[in-house]
């Protein structure tokens, strides 16, 4: 059992924090290793990035260091392997200890050294280096550890593997014996066992993960994993979405403020996602749970806490938007899916660092991870085409109205001229045109990759400019929304401006251009109520159809 933050013995200020940064309950690891670093104790843990393990040690460090204090030297250290980590965990550390008013700098070799020791001049509660650099200031005279009370040893096999156990030694043997000293490795080789027994007194053991999970066999789910890099995860997981289709889907956020950041995202993006987690109230949850349950919304974002006891039987996917911080949590969610003798799809979005901690997963559940590419554009389009052939197949085998007959003119007119294959080819690069737009909401993130479509227009398409002119016709201010109904639905301008003014209350004079084509439509709205519209559209209806309304991606 987890149980909260508060019951691990943190102080109000602390636990205000993480409330802030929408943690809602602590992870495995910082269950474990909290409360007997709050007592004191030395602590030798086995945890991979991802385990939440950065709190792990920073949360006590933090209560131990105080309030605005004005020390001059540093009261606490921390070793980690890389630049990239020190700048990592010197930026947790501030965040936890916002409150606190705690001074914590980063220092690894490559930045000016003097902006360090300006730095270091004017004093600092904690310092996170990389062991080389440490060893330059310890030398020029600019660190002084005769005041540190703890020290922490981050990745420290990494730090081995990158050959710093001596600049380790050296740096521990200038702090002084009584200090507290906690050791965290992703794996723990004799040499992790050398050291711990050297430099720790009498430590805790904290090891996570190992015994297999019963439940986690005879687990009817496909388990896929995508590796991108956080910043790129947003449009990553459009792209993921749109090509497997979930019927519906829990998507698990570490955070609440994650929650609602994604929620948005993906609503904004023209997907139909409810939020859910502990901030929230009863009515408020079951509301969203409820549109969930009616179909109107395909996705639920939520916490692990928020989602805990919810019975959702229609769910195809379960989605880990971040990787959970131990495998248990991800049993867990995985067995929402898979149930009752129906495969599932576990999809899990893995940042390129978080590898061991998918090691664990797999080791866990006994199965691989298989492991894919984010569809690219031209997956996207192949995508599209394949739905495409489909969709004119249908045509071609039930469509018998009137309609269907009527376009009969246009290709035999043309047949004079062409050849049938270049006529029928034309026709579906007409219809694929339109559908272009419609196919791709997802900006793409990577530089490598081609940005879709070329930004053709429908030909056929109208544009009623509406109101004064000069004010509106893309000028200042207003944004395109796209919508998922055109001429073919029948869609006129007064439906559009019935639809978005009526279901979101903005005059309908503020709307501005409309153009309607074939398939879809574009309307231009004022920039300050483009959330509002997009939000109200949310599950409506124009002439009897559900729309979609998403802002323009041009
Ligand atoms: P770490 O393993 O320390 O690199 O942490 C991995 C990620 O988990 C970081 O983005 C943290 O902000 C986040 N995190 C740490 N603890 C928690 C928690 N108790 N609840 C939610 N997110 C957390």
């Amino acid at each position: 059992m987890i149980g909260s933050f508060g019951e691990l013995g943190l102080p109000a200020s602390l636990l205000d924090e993480l409330t802030r940064l929408g943690y809602e309950e602590p992870t495995p690891i910082q269950t474990a290793a909290i409360p007997p670093l709050l007592a004191g104790s030395d602590l030798l843990g086995q945890a991979a990035t991802g385990t939440g393990k950065t709190a792990a040690f920073a949360l006590p460090m933090l209560v131990g260091l105080g309030e605005r204090s004005t020390r001059a030297r540093p009261a606490a250290l921390i070793l980690v392997p890389t630049r990239e980590l020190a700048m990592q965990v010197s930026e947790a550390v501030h965040r936890y200890g916002r409150g606190l008013g705690v001074r914590v700098v980063p220092i690894y070799g490559g930045q000016h050294i003097g902006r360090q020791l300006d730095t270091l001049r004017r004093g600092v509660d904690v310092v996170v280096a990389t062991p080389g650099r440490a060893l330059d200031h310890i030398a020029r005279g600019t660190l002084k550890l005769d005041d540190i009370t703890t020290v922490v040893l981050d990745e420290a096999d990494e730090m081995l593997d990158m050959g710093f156990a001596e600049d380790i030694e050296a740096i521990l043997a200038q702090t002084p014996p009584q200090r507290q000293t906690v050791l965290f490795s992703a794996t723990m080789p004799a040499r992790i066992n050398q050291i711990a027994r050297r430099h720790l007194t009498d430590p805790v053991r904290i090891e996570l993960g190992r015994t297999p999970s019963e439940s986690a066999e005879n687990l009817l789910v496909r388990q896929v994993a995508y590796v991108v890099r956080r910043a790129h995860k947003p449009a990553a997981l459009g792209r993921i979405l749109d090509v497997e289709a979930p019927e519906a889907a829990i998507v698990f956020c570490r955070t609440r403020n994650e929650v609602d950041e994604l929620s948005d995202q993906l609503n904004g993006r023209g997907y139909r996602a409810e939020a859910l987690h502990g901030g929230m109230d009863q009515s408020q949850r079951d509301k969203a749970m409820g549109r969930l349950k009616s179909g109107t919304a395909d996705l639920l974002v939520a916490t692990d806490v928020a989602a805990r006891g919810l019975d959702i039987d229609q769910l195809s996917h379960v989605i880990n938007y971040d990787v959970p911080s131990a495998p248990e949590a991800y049993i867990h969610r995985i067995g929402r899916v898979g149930r009752a003798g129906r495969e599932g799809v576990a999809i899990t979005l893995a940042e390129p660092r978080e590898h061991r901690l998918m090691k664990n997963i797999e080791r866990v559940t006994k199965q691989r991870f298989e492991i894919e590419k984010v569809p690219t554009i031209a997956d996207m389009r192949a995508k599209r085409m394949e739905l495409l052939r489909g969709s004119i197949r249908e045509l071609l085998i039930e469509d018998e109205s009137e309609i269907a007959e009527s376009y009969r003119v246009v290709v035999e007119s043309l047949s004079d001229e062409f050849d049938p294959m270049e006529i029928a080819m034309a026709a579906v690069r007409l219809a694929h045109i339109n559908d272009v737009d419609d196919v791709d909401p997802v900006e793409i993130p990577d530089a490598e990759l081609r940005p879709a479509g070329g930004g053709a227009k429908a030909k056929g398409q109208k544009k009623y400019e509406r109101g004064p002119k000069g004010k509106r016709g893309g000028g200042a201010g207003m944004v395109r929304l796209w919508m998922s109904m055109g001429r073919n639905q029948g869609l006129r301008p007064k439906d559009v401006v019935g639809a978005i003014a009526g279901e979101s209350g903005i005059a309908g004079r503020a709307i501005g251009s409309i153009e309607i084509s074939g398939t879809f439509s574009l309307v231009e709205i004022p920039e300050d109520s483009v959330e509002q519209v997009i939000r109200s559209m949310k599950g409506a209806k124009i002439r009897g159809k559900s729309v979609t309304v998403r802002r323009d991606r041009a």
